[in-house]
């Protein structure tokens, strides 16, 4: 209205001064007048669509507003919306996911802990069971029950381990689900994310629609200034009608432009109502879409859920299951229990019973020792008098052996003697000289008869053995001497006669057929076996020659050492050989070792060994050592085995020098046992031992209770007549002397050997007055053993009671 007033004022104004001026102008005033009329009304008009286009703008505007408030609205909503759905996503996850799972899973945990610890329980039953004596359990009803029961208790704990199996299945299951879960907010994240994309894109729009608008309110200026031109003064006409035009034009340029931009405008609301229909479409869309993923979601949930209680319920039935079958076991352990309590009860009472019978039982012990040591005693005092009384019988059998040994000895006499008569050898020759002149008695085994000079003359002697008789037949008849040798006594066994009788051969014999020495220790070590059982025998060996009356060691390193006969320094009166070696020996190899090592002494010592053995007397001592280990008796008996030095008489005219003198040697000593035997045998005081080392060292083996025995070796052959005469009387007159009695050489029953010595008087002793050297041939005497071995002595220098 301001804009007409103000434009009609000027318009007015300068036109009517210029109009009012000019003669002739009507027509053109008045087709100006037309024309301003005409231009008022286009201009009417162009207001009134100018007006009409405002309030179509306003309109616009307004529509416009709506539609972005309520674009920002739905946005609005679609958040609300969309933190509405977040809310609940979050809430459905608290409610359902995780917490239910977790709560599921820690009863599972709780559930498992209890199991095992149940298992754990039953496990230590089991072992306190196990740890339980096994052999009273055995064959029980409980063994079998707590069998199954084991039985059951692995099942279960196989059945837990599939529990667990599951469980971690579960636990599988449901991480999965929760990824899956997490999967879909994601989507549904990415979804808000486009959609606050698309918002943002839309109000952007829309902000681009207000500032066109915005410009284009600022545009409308121009409008008003045409129309104000429009009304210029009516006096400028021409000019300003043009000018008019000319803003007409423009003001029609800017109409046409305006509607155009209207144009566009609405286009653009067009298509921005399009693309608000699109958003609507796609926030629906989206919505199904959320709606679907949310239903999805449920549903999955509801599945999981679903699967969870089912594994739960499963879980919970075979837990069930399991319990019963414990709480089965379990009460079929009470139920044993309470069977067994009665059993228990009885036990207790028998414990108690027990009890009270070991509360006693010292007492009754103590009774029963009593009665037990009494008897004891009374049995030890029975066996003690038993052994008492054995131990007399035993002396007095011992006693009476004696006593009948002694009978024996006296019957027979304490010197025995017998003779031996060698076949005819080669060696003796032939002719007359050879022929035989010895003969015996058919009835009579004692009987010699020898033909010398061609007169009978017969001898009586213990034993007579022909030529026939064996080594063995010589040694069956020794036999007993030398086995009362085991006993304690002392014995001597002489070999006497001419060289050449079979002195060596009798006492040593060859290795075939060995002699006395050799049997008598083999039977010595057969008799100690046998009497092993109750006495410990050790029998040891000394080897000794004399020689021109030097007495000299055979077993010794040092052969040609000279050896003395002492008397103990114990004041005992006995006799040793300080040097004399002495062996042990257990076997028969040990005695051949002993016999080839005293040999090859000899052997070394003398160049003509046959000669030197014939003129001097070796010795075999052989000592017996006995403990009885019930009684401890001990005895000690020495067998002496002496191979004599022929005896054969030296012609005075015929001996000389070194010759002569072993023949006096040996004259000496055999003299000397002549004498000591005739002392004995006549019981004089004096016994004259030390005339000769043979006597001295034999002395107690030939005084008291010892035995002798000689063997008296005779030549067959009427050449040595003269000589075997002299051996046969000899012989006669020594086996005429009588020992005392007998007695043993025990610690516990001996006697002194002098106290039977009594005072006879003394008889002629035959004195051998000449010697000859008659009996060659003895050189090819084997003897046992052959190998020449060192053996160990067992003693340089042991006492040796002789
Ligand atoms: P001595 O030792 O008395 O001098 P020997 O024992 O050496 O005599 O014997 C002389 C010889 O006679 C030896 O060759 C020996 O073998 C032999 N001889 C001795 N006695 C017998 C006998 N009983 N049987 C066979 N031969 C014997
Ligand atoms: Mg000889």
């Amino acid at each position: 209205m301001n804009v007409e007033k103000t434009g009609g004022r000027l318009f007015g104004s300068g036109r009517c001064s210029s109009l009012s001026g000019l003669p002739g102008a009507a027509p053109v005033v008045h087709r100006m007048v037309e024309a301003m009329s005409q231009l008022q009304e286009e201009k009417a008009q162009l207001q009134e669509e100018l007006v009409a286009l405002r309030e179509r703008l306003a309109v616009c505007d307004s529509d416009q507003q709506a539609t972005s408030t309520q674009l920002q609205n739905q946005v609005e909503h679609l958040k609300q919306k969309l933190i509405s759905q977040a809310q609940e996503v979050s809430r459905l996850r608290s409610e359902l996911g995780g917490t239910d799972l977790e709560k599921h899973r820690d009863l599972l945990i709780v559930e498992n802990e209890r199991l095992r610890q149940e298992m754990r329980r039953c496990e230590a039953e089991l072992q306190d069971m196990r740890a339980k004596p096994a052999v009273p359990c055995t064959g029980c009803e409980h063994s079998q029950e707590s069998a199954q029961l084991r039985d059951k208790l692995s099942q279960l704990q196989l059945e837990v381990a599939e529990n667990k199996g599951l469980l971690s299945e579960l636990n599988l299951e449901v991480q999965q689900k929760t990824d899956r879960l997490a999967e879909v907010e994601l989507r549904l994240k990415d979804c808000l994310a486009e959609k606050a994309q698309e918002e943002e894109r839309l109000s952007r729009r829309l902000r681009d629609s207000h500032e066109t608008i915005a410009s284009l309110r600022a545009q409308s200026p121009p409008v008003k200034y045409v129309m104000k031109t429009v009304e210029v003064e009516s006096s400028k006409t021409k000019q300003a009608l043009s000018e008019s035009q000319a803003r007409n034009q423009h003001l029609q340029e800017q109409v046409a432009m305006q509607r155009q931009v209207l144009k566009e405008m609405e286009q653009q609301l067009q298509s921005s109502h399009q693309l608000t229909a699109q958003l609507r479409a796609q926030i629906t869309m989206y919505e199904s879409e959320l709606e679907r993923a949310h239903g999805q979601m449920l549903e999955e949930m509801q599945s999981l859920e679903e699967d969870k209680n089912r594994a739960i319920e499963e879980a919970f039935a075979r837990a069930q299951v399991e319990m019963k079958a414990v709480h089965e076991n379990l009460a079929g352990v009470r139920t044993n229990l309470l069977t067994l309590q009665p059993a228990l009860r009885t036990l207790t009472n028998d414990y108690n019973g027990l009890k009270r019978q070991v509360r006693g039982f010292p007492l009754l012990l103590q009774e029963a020792l009593k009665s037990v040591k009494a008897e004891i005693g009374q049995a030890i005092d029975e066996v003690n008098s038993n052994n008492q009384e054995l131990l007399r019988k035993y002396r007095r059998e011992l006693q009476l052996r004696k006593k009948c040994h002694n009978e024996l000895v006296r019957l027979k006499g304490n010197i025995r003697v017998i003779a031996r008569v060698r076949p005819v050898t080669k060696e003796d020759g032939e002719g007359p000289e050879a022929t035989n002149a010895v003969t015996f008695d058919p009835d009579d085994d004692s009987i010699i008869h020898l033909l010398h000079k061609g007169k009978p003359v017969s001898f009586e002697l213990d034993k007579v053995f022909s030529p026939k008789a064996s080594q063995q037949d010589v040694f069956q008849e020794v036999q007993a001497l030398i086995t009362s040798c085991i006993d304690g006594f002392n014995v001597c066994i002489f070999a006497y006669g001419q060289t050449g009788a079979g002195k060596t051969y009798t006492m040593e014999g060859t290795l075939e057929n060995p002699g006395i020495n050799q049997r008598a220790l083999q039977l010595l070590f057969s008799e100690v076996q046998e009497k092993a059982s109750d006495w410990e025998y050790t029998i040891t060996v000394s080897a000794a020659e004399i020689y021109n009356e030097v007495l000299r060691d055979l077993l010794g390193q040092e052969p040609q050492e000279k050896l003395e006969i002492r008397l103990c320094p114990d004041g005992s009166g006995q006799l040793y050989v300080p040097g004399l070696t002495e062996f042990q020996v257990q076997s028969v190899e040990d005695i051949n070792k002993v016999f080839e090592f005293g040999h090859t002494n000899r052997t070394t010592e003398f160049t003509n060994l046959n000669e030197h053995s014939s003129r001097s007397h070796a010795l075999l001592i052989v000592t017996v050592h006995g403990v009885d280990g019930s009684t401890g008796l001990r005895t000690t008996g020495k067998l002496n085995l002496v191979d004599l030095a022929g005896s054969e008489r030296v012609g005075k005219s015929g001996a000389e020098g070194s010759r002569l003198r072993e023949a006096q040697h040996i004259n000496k000593s055999l003299s000397a046992l002549g004498d000591v035997i005739a002392a004995l045998r006549s019981r004089q005081g004096h016994v004259p031992f030390r005339n000769s080392k043979l006597t001295y060292l034999l002395q107690d083996s030939l005084s008291g209770d010892s035995k002798t025995l000689m063997v008296v070796q005779v030549s067959p052959v009427e050449k040595n007549t003269s000589e075997t005469l002299y051996s046969l009387k000899f012989a006669e007159r020594v086996r005429s002397v009588e020992l005392g009695p007998g007695s043993r050489r025990a610690e516990l029953v001996s006697w002194s050997s002098q106290e039977h010595l009594e005072w006879e008087p003394a008889c002629q002793t035959p004195q051998p007055s000449a010697r000859a050297h008659s009996a060659p041939g003895s050189g090819t005497t084997s003897r046992p053993g052959s190998i020449r071995r060192k053996l160990q002595p067992s003693g340089k220098s042991r006492p040796l009671p002789v």
